[in-house]
C-alpha cells in the first residue's frame, strides 16, 4: 500500500466541483427518459392525462397516502393547498422564517397572514414552542417545512392542531421520501406539498408540483382547484387556477421516481462520509454538521453545515477560487425580506433564523459526486483555514498508523 501524500487530492484532480451535477444523472437514466418522452409525443397527450394519473397513483403509493394530486409547481401546491384547508384572506398561518421564499409567499398571496416565529437551533426547523405561543382566534394553519430533507418536529405540531382543531400543511418540497417515526412526508399533516424543480430530489424537467391527502373533499377540492374551479362539464363552482401538471413532466418524474430511493441512499452516504471527514481533519470546531434526529429518514436535499467563529465568508471565497462548489441557503430569512416589511418583524426578533443565516453552508451532496471529488471539498476547507488535511483519507492514514505502531 502506498502512502498517500496530503495533497495528493489537489495535485491530482483540479476539475471544478460543481455544487449540482443534473447531467451526471441524466446519464444514468438517459435511454428511460427518452422513452418515457418518446411515449408522450405518440400519445400526442401533453396536460394531464394517463401519466399524470399514473404518477398520481405511484406517489400516493410512495408516501402511503390515500391521493395525490399533481400541479404546477411546488409554489402552486401550497396554494392550493392553503385554499383547500379553508385559510381565508386575514386569517393567520403560522410557518417558518427559515426557508426558501415560497412557504411564506403562497401565504401572502391567497390574501392570508404569514406568522413567522423561530426555528430549533439544531434542526434548522420550527420551534414547536414557538408554533404554540404564536397561536391565537384567527390561525387558520400550521405550516412547518421539512428543511433541506428532514421532517420537522411533528407531535407537538399534532397537539396543537387537534386541540384547536387547525389544519397542517407540510412543506414538504425538499423532503420526499424523509420520514418521522416511520411515517412519510405528505402524510404527516393534512395536506403535503411536494416539488418537482429540477434540483429537488424528485426533479422533473422543469417545473412541476403534487399534494397528498387522505382526506376525499380535500382532494376533490384540490383537483377542481388546478382547473379552475370546474366540477366537470363546465360547472365552476368556486374559481380556481390553471396549475395542472404536464404529461411529459409526469412521464420523466415516473422514471426517477423509481431511482429515488436508490439516489436518496447515496445522498445519505456522502453525508456520512463528510462527518466521518470533518471530524477525522479536526475541523469540527470551526464546521458544524447537521444534526440528523434519531426518530427520522433524513434525505439530504441539502447538506448544511454551520461555519461558527466568523469564518464562512473565508471559507467560502476560498472555495469558490478553487472552483469547488457551496452554497447559502438562505442568506436572508423571511422576516427581513423587504417585500415582508409590512408583517412589522425588525432584526433581532427571530434570533435562531438570522443566525442560521449568518453561518449555514451547504456543501455538494448528489448521488453522483465522486468521492475524490467529496475529498477534495474538505481538503478545500482545510486549506482555506490553512490547517493541513493529512487526514483526508482517514481510514488509510489510521491503517498507516496502527502499521507504524
Ligand atoms: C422549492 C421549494 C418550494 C417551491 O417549489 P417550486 O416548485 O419551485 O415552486 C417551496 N418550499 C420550499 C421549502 C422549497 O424548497
Amino acid at each position: 500500500m502506498s502512502v498517500i501524500h496530503p495533497r495528493a487530492a489537489s495535485t491530482e484532480s483540479c476539475e471544478p466541483v460543481p455544487f449540482i451535477d443534473l447531467v451526471a444523472q441524466y446519464q444514468t437514466i438517459k435511454e428511460e427518459v427518452k422513452s418515457a418522452v418518446d411515449r408522450c409525443f405518440e400519445s400526442q397527450t401533453f396536460i394531464l392525462g394517463d401519466e399524470v394519473a399514473a404518477l398520481e397513483t405511484e406517489i400516493a403509493t410512495y408516501c402511503d397516502s390515500q391521493f395525490a394530486i399533481g400541479c404546477a409547481s411546488g409554489t402552486d401546491a401550497l396554494i392550493l393547498a392553503l385554499l383547500a384547508a379553508g385559510v381565508k384572506p386575514g386569517d393567520e398561518v403560522i410557518t417558518s422564517p427559515f426557508t426558501f421564499f415560497a412557504s411564506a409567499g403562497a401565504i401572502h398571496r391567497i390574501g392570508a397572514i404569514p406568522v413567522l416565529v423561530d426555528i430549533e437551533p439544531h434542526s434548522f426547523n420550527l420551534d414547536p414552542e414557538k408554533v404554540e405561543q404564536a397561536i391565537t382566534s384567527r390561525t387558520a394553519a400550521i405550516m412547518p417545512v421539512h428543511i433541506f430533507g428532514q421532517c420537522a418536529e411533528m407531535e407537538p405540531l399534532w397537539r396543537m392542531s387537534a386541540a384547536h382543531d387547525i389544519p397542517i400543511i407540510e412543506d414538504s418540497a425538499q423532503a420526499i421520501g424523509a420520514e418521522y417515526r416511520g411515517r412519510r412526508t405528505g402524510v404527516l399533516g393534512t395536506i403535503g406539498c411536494f416539488s418537482f424543480f429540477p434540483t429537488k430530489n424528485l426533479g422533473g424537467a422543469g417545473d412541476g408540483g403534487i399534494m397528498t391527502t387522505d382526506d376525499p373533499e380535500i382532494a376533490a377540492r384540490l383537483k377542481r382547484l388546478r382547473v379552475h374551479g370546474d366540477l366537470g362539464g363546465y360547472n365552476h363552482v368556486e374559481v380556481g387556477f390553471n396549475s395542472r401538471l404536464d404529461a411529459l413532466q409526469a412521464a420523466v418524474l415516473r422514471v426517477k421516481l423509481r431511482h429515488l430511493d436508490a439516489w436518496t441512499e447515496g445522498r445519505a452516504r456522502n453525508a456520512e462520509r463528510y462527518c466521518e471527514l470533518i471530524e477525522a481533519n479536526g475541523l469540527s470546531d470551526v464546521v458544524k454538521v447537521p444534526t440528523i434526529l434519531p426518530d427520522r429518514r433524513h434525505v439530504f436535499n441539502q447538506f448544511t453545515t454551520r461555519v461558527v467563529g466568523g469564518q464562512r465568508e473565508k471559507i467560502m471565497k476560498s472555495l469558490k477560487e478553487k472552483q469547488i462548489g457551496c452554497a447559502v441557503y438562505y442568506p436572508i430569512p423571511l422576516h427581513l425580506q423587504k417585500c415582508f416589511a409590512y408583517l412589522g418583524y425588525q432584526p433581532g426578533d427571530l434570533p435562531e433564523a438570522e443566525r442560521a443565516c449568518a453561518e449555514v453552508m451547504s456543501l455538494p451532496i448528489y448521488t453522483e459526486l465522486p468521492a475524490s471529488h467529496l475529498e477534495r471539498v474538505v481538503e478545500g476547507i482545510c486549506m482555506a483555514l490553512g490547517r493541513q488535511s493529512n487526514l483526508v483519507f482517514p481510514k488509510a492514514v489510521a491503517q498507516l498508523q496502527r502499521r507504524a505502531a
